[in-house]
């Protein structure tokens, strides 16, 4: 495995990077390890908050140079890269802000005596992240964790180098002593090397199930917690009450932003009868509108998908259904005449529970359309997914979408929206899309040492 960036628009090669080995893994693992020790932990929050706001600063003072290398390297549209530029300086000034409210002693009220809960940095963590949204993964989990006084290694992507060294300079730019984030370009074995190691701590995936499953199974040996943010399958529900074109809107951005390839776009389009056909009509329209072009070029609507791979991936997925009856509404092909792998806006109809298609997640521009009776069917239809990640309602009746949004099995319910992250906003799931929140308060208790201490 090497780490490789690869324009996918063009498909040039870019710049590859060798893999560190035995001796420079150990070193730095020991720089981490030191760090922690020595100079983190014992950082005031103050300190430590100052660090993340320059490099939240950095980040908005030079938004275009690291928001081109995200699209450069996986291709999204460049004005969704300044976006997540945007909010990752959002996230680093959120937790610079409010973590020492959040990891603040609280005082108990023992019969006799005193007592207090204090939250203490464990020590290093390991992240591995994907290439989706760059820097916004790593700063998701690193933001937190570094105010909480732990310090991150983070094995990033093999197709966003230059992503993962860029973020790992802005921190060393921003003040962050040497061994408090470090890149780790590393091979698969490695990454259960570093896992097995006694330094590392805890471990954090983003990604899909099977890594997922191979990254934490390992940890449990090693009897190491671990936090899992997976796929997911979002249910859109739209009942016979909701406002149509912003229905429509929302199931654009929802299913297209970043090329599909959100964990938590919107992929099930769940919609009763009543409305079923006057949505399907404009959400199509709508779709035939997109244009690809370069992601660097501002009139582009259409961006290529991260790799050739994951374009063959898609198609197959594609062929599956309709192999197991579904019907392709619009799309379905990769678009001819562009270099790049890029996928037609797709709509999938007829899907039934055994087709394939019924229980995968599609991570690109293909959404899969269900018609449902009413409710009831739609909130069954929504759960009936090995997934649990998000989901959106769409409803004029604000405590219609409330009822049904606690029915729904998944960790985030949006009403009249598809799914959007914002630093205060708690992110994870349930079922197969993992466990553990990143984000918000609850993003910051995940890996600290919850210590009681008693005065008799
Ligand atoms: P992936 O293949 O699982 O890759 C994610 C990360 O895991 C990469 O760094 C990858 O390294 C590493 N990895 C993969 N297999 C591994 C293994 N056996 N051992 C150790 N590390 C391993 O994920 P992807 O397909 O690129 O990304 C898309 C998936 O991530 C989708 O399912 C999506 O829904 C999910 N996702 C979830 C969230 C969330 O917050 N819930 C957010 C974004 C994406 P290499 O690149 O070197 O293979």
């Amino acid at each position: 495995m090497s780490y490789q960036s690869t324009n996918p628009y063009d498909g040039k090669v870019l710049q590859t990077f060798e893999q560190i080995d035995a001796a420079q893994l150990e070193q730095k693992l020991k720089q981490a390890s030191d760090c922690f020790e020595n100079v983190w932990r014992q950082k005031t929050f103050a300190e430590r908050s100052a660090v993340l706001a320059r490099a939240a600063a950095i980040l908005r003072e030079r938004p275009q140079e690291f928001a081109e290398l995200i699209t450069l390297e996986m291709g999204k549209l460049l004005p969704q890269s300044l976006g997540e530029v945007a909010l990752s300086a959002a996230i680093l000034d959120y937790y610079a802000e409010h973590a020492e409210r959040f990891l603040a002693p609280e005082k108990l009220t023992p019969r006799r005596g005193e007592a207090m809960v204090e939250s203490s940095p464990i020590g290093v963590l390991f992240g591995v992240e994907p290439w989706n949204y760059p820097y916004y993964q790593i700063v998701r989990f690193a933001a937190p964790n570094l105010m909480a006084g732990n310090v991150v290694m983070v094995k990033h992507a093999s197709n966003v180098p230059q992503c993962a060294l860029a973020f790992e300079r802005l921190m060393q730019e921003a003040g962050a002593p040497a061994g408090a984030y470090t890149n780790l370009f590393i091979s698969k074995d490695q990454v259960s090397q570093v896992i097995d190691d006694a330094r590392i701590r805890a471990v954090a995936l983003t990604g899909s199930e099977a890594a997922g499953a191979v990254v934490a199974a390992r940890a449990g040996q090693n009897l190491k917690k671990t936090t899992l943010e997976l796929g997911g399958s979002d249910a859109f529900i739209v009942l016979e009450d909701a406002d149509l074109d912003k229905a429509v809107k929302h199931a654009i951005s929802g299913r297209m932003s970043n090329s599909g390839q959100a964990c938590t776009a919107s992929k099930r389009f769940i919609v009763v009868d009543a409305m079923a056909d006057r949505f399907l009509e404009k959400f199509q329209a709508a779709l035939e509108k997109f244009q690809p072009g370069d992601p660097m070029d501002k009139q582009t609507t259409l961006a290529p998908l991260s790799s050739k791979e994951a374009l063959k991936n898609l198609l197959g997925q594609v062929d599956g259904a309709v192999a197991g009856g579904a019907r392709v509404l619009i799309g379905g092909k990769r678009i001819d005449g562009q270099a790049g792998p890029f996928m037609q806006p797709t709509i999938l109809t007829d899907i039934d529970k055994n087709n394939p298609a019924y229980k995968q997640e599609f991570f690109g521009p293909v959404a899969l359309f269900f018609r449902v009776a009413d409710e009831d069917a739609a909130v069954a239809l929504a759960n009936d997914s090995p997934f649990g990640l998000g989901g959106s309602v769409f409803t004029q009746d604000i405590e219609r979408g409330k009822r049904l949004a606690r029915r729904i099995d998944t960790g985030m319910v949006f009403i009249n929206s598809d799914l959007t992250s914002s630093p205060e906003l708690p992110f994870g799931g349930v079922k197969n899309s993992g466990y553990g929140r990143e984000l918000s308060g609850a993003g910051i208790q995940e890996f600290v040492n919850k210590k009681l201490i008693r005065v008799s």
